[in-house]
């Protein structure tokens, strides 16, 4: 089939690519002339495991292209995904869905005869509804431009394995027209994988949009009802990794994004549990939500937690001492620092005299964007050089499986802390090093 996908970022881009890789013709579109001519170079712009194979395999084979002209999508296809982005706005909790209606305002008087908007970005209880009535308005006579709602649930760092191995695909459509039309096209799109059983579910709109907000509202929730309970382990001296490990047998339970830390970040937890929390506030259910609040500040309140850790960890006050900061992403194996724990407690530390250096595998060129006055290193052991302090922030590999030994010399003091329990404590403390999980003590 041709297919448009409108917004190459780390959804679009990916979706793209692999809908190439099912053997579309694929014409990506974004706004960014720089992004367009990078994936065309067969470059992917960001981070991503993978994808770049993909990328380069699908544009060799002539079957995927790139543009920043809406008018050449409209003619190539009468199929679209839209995934552009869908940020918090910048005045209070709300989505900035100003995006999503650029896209679907530059696309819609552009097209002719009948076309599927397929909608991937994910935004509001609502706004399917709204953007189909601005779509009638726009659209040309004699047109019909159909909108559909089909969230997508990758998880960067596992975004092709994701998009070519969905563990469910969500159709949403009008719940006053009949789908099958739409349901043909995404069936016909997605055939191999709904013939290898990926469940299918078709709703309407609304469900359609809540289904992605609630996914990640109890991701959320998971990741900060363990580091709610960490507090209570840290002030009686119990051990939250072994009791996650517990609780994480019941099935009902699920060891998984029990893993107490940090906390989440990125360009989609934060910014969807916040989005959740408005929109149900606008549609009278904001009391029923009050307790994301919560959850927002719990994870909060990590950032913090781990600042006060730090300064523990070198006496009590970090003015005037060096800490290097390992890790910059949000999460590891990716380069995306939307939000991203590990910079906001480096800039912590740095408003409170310290002098941080960041060192992260993939992220570095992101972080110095984003935070121009922290020191970076090129490498976990240029960045511990003299320091009082080693964080680890987010949970790469390559410091989970860091050797104590060969940054022992390198440092002032043999002070670690560790952001994300993810460290073999023994190891460290065996080779002399003092360390401090934040969530409470760490079995060696
Ligand atoms: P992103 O910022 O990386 O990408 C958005 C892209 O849209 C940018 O390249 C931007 O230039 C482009 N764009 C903006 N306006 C445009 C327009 N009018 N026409 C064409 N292109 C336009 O964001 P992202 O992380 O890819 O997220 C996109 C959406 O997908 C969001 O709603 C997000 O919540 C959702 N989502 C993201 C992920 C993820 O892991 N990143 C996972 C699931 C869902």
């Amino acid at each position: 089939m041709k297919l448009t996908v409108i917004g190459c970022g780390y959804l679009g881009a990916t979706h793209a690519a692999c809908m190439a890789e099912l053997g579309h013709d694929v014409l990506g579109v974004d706004v960014d002339a720089d992004k367009v001519a990078r994936l065309q170079n067969g470059e992917v712009p960001f981070f991503e495991p993978g994808l770049s194979d993909v990328l380069r395999r699908n544009l060799a084979a002539g079957r995927l292209r790139f543009t920043t002209d809406h008018r050449e999508a409209a003619d190539f296809a009468s199929v679209h995904f839209l995934g552009v982005g869908t940020p918090q706005q910048r005045r209070g909790y709300g989505v900035d869905l100003s995006h999503v209606e650029a896209a679907v305002d530059a696309l819609t008087p552009l097209v002719r005869g009948d076309h599927l908007i397929i909608g991937k970005s994910t935004v509001p209880v609502g706004t399917a509804a709204a953007l189909a009535q601005r779509i009638a308005v726009l659209a040309a006579p004699d047109t019909h431009v159909e909108l559909v709602w089909s969230p997508e649930f990758l998880r960067e760092g596992f975004a092709v394995e994701d998009t070519l191995e969905p563990d469910r695909l969500v159709l949403g459509a009008d719940p006053d027209r009949d789908d099958t039309r739409a349901a043909r096209v995404l069936a016909e799109i997605y055939r191999d994988m709904l013939q290898s059983g990926v469940p299918f579910v078709r709703t309407d709109w609304a469900t359609a949009e809540l289904v992605k907000v609630s996914a990640n509202a109890f991701l959320a929730t998971k990741i900060s009802f363990i580091n709610a309970v960490s507090e209570i382990c840290e002030n009686v001296g119990a051990d939250v990794s072994t009791l996650a490990d517990a609780i994480g047998y019941d099935n009902r339970i699920g060891r998984r994004f029990l893993n107490a830390g940090l906390g989440f970040g990125g360009g989609c937890l934060p910014k969807d549990i916040r989005g959740f929390l408005a929109r149900a506030d606008e549609v009278g259910a904001g009391r029923a939500l009050r307790f994301l609040r919560e959850v927002d500040a719990i994870n909060t309140r990590r950032r913090g937690a781990l600042v006060d850790l730090v300064a523990d960890a070198v006496g009590g006050d970090v003015l005037g001492t060096n800490i290097a900061i390992l890790g910059a992403a949000f999460k590891p194996e990716s380069d995306d620092v939307r939000d991203s724990p590990a910079l906001n407690v480096a800039g912590q530390l740095a408003l409170r005299g310290a002098t941080v250096t960041v060192f992260d595998p993939k992220a570095t060129g992101n972080s110095r964007r984003l935070y121009p006055t922290l020191g970076y290193a090129d490498s976990a052991v240029e960045a511990c050089e003299a320091a009082d302090a080693v964080v680890v922030a987010t949970e790469w590999a390559e410091f989970v499986h860091m050797v104590p030994e060969e940054l022992s010399d390198v440092v002032r003091a043999r002070v670690i802390v560790d952001g994300r329990r993810c460290l073999d404590a023994g190891a460290w403390q065996s080779a002399g090093w003092r360390l401090h999980a934040l969530g409470g003590p760490m079995r060696p």
